[in-house]
């Protein structure tokens, strides 16, 4: 281990409180966080500690303009008790993808890792072991200077906390092809896990939602057609043994679960083909009954199945009963995740 920090653990722990059968998504935090600090062209302040809020001055640069990025990775436990990473290299990598596109400073690989590794081993008891539940991590970074004025900050906080999670969706989704807000350009910053992305997407995202949608299917900025990704998800399409995703063109975000369909796919020998793809298109596969699935992939859902797209009249229903390809790699990646299926790839890190 190359850092070493102090750890400061809470005198309570509030584990016992917790209805591990009854996970909401997103409430539940863990006793303790990593905190570190960027001052002076390096991090320092580095510790472990009880798990609080952190007083901010107003004129917090984050807060007005936006240098904020985040990751999002699952840890989970083996039969025998052990704590499991998946990918975490890749999220350190595209953390720092995402800070380089931000004008913020990278966070070293191995701290990233070393700091994970830490916190998860403190907290391997808050890994829920029930079926589709598992430990979420949220690695993030924000500026802290306290000036008026636009600049890139000179100061920055990076921070872990994980909590546990029961499943994502537990239902197919229902999605609006949206024509009018778009998520990102290329050239822009939605390559970038970076917040401002998710606050241009909440407008259109309850609009759809009033309308009996789960989530926004974006099309591209420039011509409304091209597919990109669907709320916080990448997006496949099954036309018999092929499988279609939009190719990673600059607006759309790097998901590692994407890149694992696509690699545990490509190994059982479907063609996967990343290319431009038009909604126009999909409708016309729809109506000549050659679309059999539809999938949204991410670390927060794994897959989630897509039971109706509307794009303006059209609306494309598909049959929830064919759902071989999606539910084959749900069930793939999450036996990974718990060893009871071949680790082939070797994406999985003992925590
Ligand atoms: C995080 C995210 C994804 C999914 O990425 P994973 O690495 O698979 O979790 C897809 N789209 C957006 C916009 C995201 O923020």
């Amino acid at each position: 281990m190359k850092y070493t920090f102090p750890i400061t653990r809470t005198p309570e722990s509030g584990i016992s409180k917790v209805d591990f059968d009854n996970l909401p998504f997103g409430k539940i935090y863990s006793d303790h966080m990593f905190v570190a600090d960027y001052q002076d062209g390096q991090w320092t302040n580095l510790e472990i500690r009880p798990i609080a809020p952190i007083p901010t001055h107003p004129g917090n640069m984050a807060w007005h303009y936006g240098q904020a990025i985040f990751e999002g990775m699952k840890a989970s436990r083996d039969m025998e008790g052990n704590a499991l990473l998946f990918r975490p290299e890749m999220h350190a990598k595209r953390f720092n993808a995402s800070a380089r596109r931000m004008c913020m400073p990278e966070v070293p690989e191995e701290l990233f890792l070393q700091a994970i590794h830490t916190l998860i081993d403190m907290e391997k008891e808050w890994i829920p072991q029930q079926v589709g539940s598992a430990m979420y991590i949220r690695p993030f970074m924000y500026a802290t200077d306290e000036t008026i004025g636009v600049k890139a900050s000179d100061t920055y906080r990076f921070i872990i906390f994980v909590m546990p999670v029961g499943p994502y969706y537990n239902k197919p989704v229902r999605l609006l092809a949206q024509d009018q807000y778009v998520r990102a350009v290329v050239g822009g910053v939605g390559e970038a896990k970076t917040a401002g992305n998710y606050a241009a997407s909440l407008l259109p995202a309850t609009m759809a939602r009033k309308e009996g949608f789960d989530q926004v299917m974006w099309l591209d900025g420039i011509h409304k057609k091209y597919i990109q990704e669907v709320g916080t998800m990448n997006i496949f399409f099954v036309s018999g043994n092929e499988v279609l995703t939009p190719n990673l063109d600059g607006a759309i975000l790097a998901g590692i679960t994407r890149d694992s369909v696509i690699t545990l796919l490509k190994g059982e020998g479907y063609t996967v083909t990343e290319r431009p793809i038009t909604i126009h298109e999909i409708v016309e596969m729809h109506q000549q009954g050659k679309l059999t699935e539809v999938f949204g992939t991410g670390t927060a859902a794994v897959i989630a199945p897509v039971e109706a797209i509307q794009y303006k009249d059209d609306l494309i229903q598909l049959d929830m009963s064919q759902r071989k390809i999606s539910q084959w790699v749900y069930d793939t990646i999450n036996g990974i995740r718990s060893r009871q299926v071949e680790d082939k790839y070797s994406w999985l890190v003992t925590a």
